[in-house]
């Protein structure tokens, strides 16, 4: 049994198809997935899909590329991170790849942005969902300060998502407590380097996602990607690794539940 640790599902793509993907998860042995937000406005949408299904959960938070959405407050977070099967904070971090003309200088407001959702994180002992994208030296910067600092709150945990970032920054991550998520990038053709990256992450640490509907792995890239397809990118863990793929399943649902203590606990079907 396999777990997408990542997928958006209340995206237009895929919203109005959800029996059809669940029944191609069934199919494909995958018996869980989180449902991630990226948006308040959109909040309400992700966990009606948690809510209605047993084995959908989801995070709440606001994307680093959504500029012109509401502002969350610490207090907004905290009110989500309440709500019954919200396991986690995000999707949230740095992203500097779509600048789209602004510098990195007047990117500040994605950084206090970042910085919210570390204290809602710290505060409500939920985990983070980070996006880094050629943001790696900040985003770290931030987590060691907001996120590690001693006080009355636990440090801040959580995964990084959608690795594909350095050897180096996955070791910084990894020593930081945190989670690396490998997507079906990791199965693309040019990825050799993320595939060395992967190789070197403990299966222990390792959390396999779909990214649906972006990003969809060989045999099916270019197409919509589904929770379905998260067998594929741990097939690629699984040969990296020289283990069985039932291994690599078994690995990364353990790390899914000690992240995010999914509740409630899985029925067997
Ligand atoms: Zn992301
Ligand atoms: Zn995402």
């Amino acid at each position: 049994m396999y777990v997408d640790s990542h997928c958006h599902l209340s995206f237009p793509d895929l919203a109005g198809r959800i029996d059809e993907i669940r029944a191609a998860m069934a199919a494909a042995q995958v018996d869980r997935a989180l449902c991630i937000c990226t948006t308040l406005e959109e909040f309400e949408r992700v966990h009606a899909l948690a809510m209605r299904y047993d084995n959908f959960w989801c995070s709440a938070g606001v994307h680093p590329d959504e500029a012109d959405v509401r502002e969350p407050t610490l207090d907004d977070l905290l009110a989500l991170a309440a709500r019954p099967k919200v396991v986690a904070i995000g999707e949230t971090g740095l992203d500097y790849y779509r600048l789209n003309g602004r510098s990195v200088a007047e990117m500040a407001w994605q950084r206090e942005r970042f910085r919210v959702h570390i204290r809602a994180a710290r505060r409500s002992g939920l985990p983070l969902v980070i996006h880094t994208r050629s943001a790696s030296d900040d985003t770290l910067a931030i987590l060691r300060e907001e996120g590690a600092t001693p006080g009355p709150a636990p440090a801040a945990t959580g995964v990084f998502h959608c690795f594909t970032e350095t050897e180096s920054v996955a070791r910084a991550a990894l020593d930081l407590g945190f989670y690396i998520s490998f997507s079906g990038i990791l199965t693309f053709k040019a990825a050799q380097d993320l595939r060395d990256v992967a190789a070197f992450v403990p299966l222990e640490r390792l959390l396999i996602e779909t990214d649906s509907p972006y990003l969809a792995p060989v045999p099916h890239r270019g197409k919509t990607n589904t929770p379905a397809n998260v067998p594929f990118v741990a097939a690629q863990v699984a040969a990296l690794k020289g283990v069985p793929v039932e291994a690599v399943a078994a690995a990364t649902s353990a790390n899914f539940e000690r992240l995010f203590k999914p509740t409630p606990p899985l029925k067997s079907k």
